[in-house]
């Protein structure tokens, strides 16, 4: 029952949840905003929806509830397919639960042709700076298959390495591994890859402090 509006003006996500607010505020409008949730985007499960591949990244964890009682189910298995989640028919997604990720730079960067419109890519990043050093990274990346995907190619290329610009633009080559992006009116499989790795660089280097 949490609405885009909820999350993205909470203080405890702008505090340990960046990257979630991040992408909610890049949700359609204000209308759409103060109406959808966050839970009922999740259950729908829209691969171009922003928030699934956010969530997949920082590893939230769905509750769910049914006859049988209830279950938390890691959002690496909750997205099945296609707007199919492993939610079955009788059962309801009662919690979203984020793990802190307090201190850490996230970035949101969505590709899209009219503002205010669908992802045709977007990337989320976010990253654990200690020194000089990207300490952890997590990436996620929106509308690249039939579900959100998590680029661990990109992710542990980062990890130990300097947080330069250089460094994270050749981590960001990986991002289309693993990835089988739909082809459609606004751009073909090929093209969703290349944008995959450079909204990729430019998440990161927004997150780790530009
Ligand atoms: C004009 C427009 C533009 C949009 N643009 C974007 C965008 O740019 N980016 C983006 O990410 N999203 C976008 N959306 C989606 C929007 O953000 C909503 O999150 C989405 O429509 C879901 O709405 P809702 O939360 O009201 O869920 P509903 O529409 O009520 O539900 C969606 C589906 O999930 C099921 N469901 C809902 N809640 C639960 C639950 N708790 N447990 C089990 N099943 C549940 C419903 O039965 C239904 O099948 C857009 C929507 C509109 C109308």
């Amino acid at each position: 029952m949490t609405t885009h509006y909820e999350v993205d003006r909470s203080p405890l996500i702008a505090e340990h949840a960046r990257l979630i607010g991040a992408a909610t505020a890049t949700v359609a409008d204000p209308q759409v905003r103060h109406r959808g949730t966050f839970g009922g985007a999740l259950a729908h499960a829209d691969p171009a929806g922003d928030l699934l591949a956010p969530a997949l990244a920082v590893e939230a964890e769905m509750v769910i509830a049914g006859p049988d009682g209830r279950r938390t189910v890691p959002a690496a298995e909750f997205f099945v397919d296609y707007f199919t989640t492993a939610l079955a028919a009788d059962e309801i997604l009662v919690e979203i639960r984020l793990p802190k990720l307090t201190g850490w730079g996230a970035h949101y960067e969505k590709f899209n042709r009219v503002a205010q419109a669908w992802s045709i890519v977007a990337v989320g990043a976010a990253v654990r700076v200690e020194g000089d050093t990207i300490a952890q990274a997590r990436v996620g990346l929106t509308n690249m298959a039939s579900t959100p995907v998590r680029a661990t190619a990109v992710e542990n290329a980062l990890v130990g390495q300097p947080a330069t610009v250089e460094s994270i633009r050749a981590a960001a080559e990986h991002a289309a591994e693993g990835t089988s992006p739909g082809t459609d009116s606004n751009a073909d499989a090929d093209y969703r890859q290349h944008l995959a790795r450079v909204l990729t660089g430019r998440a990161l280097v927004a997150a780790a402090g530009g």
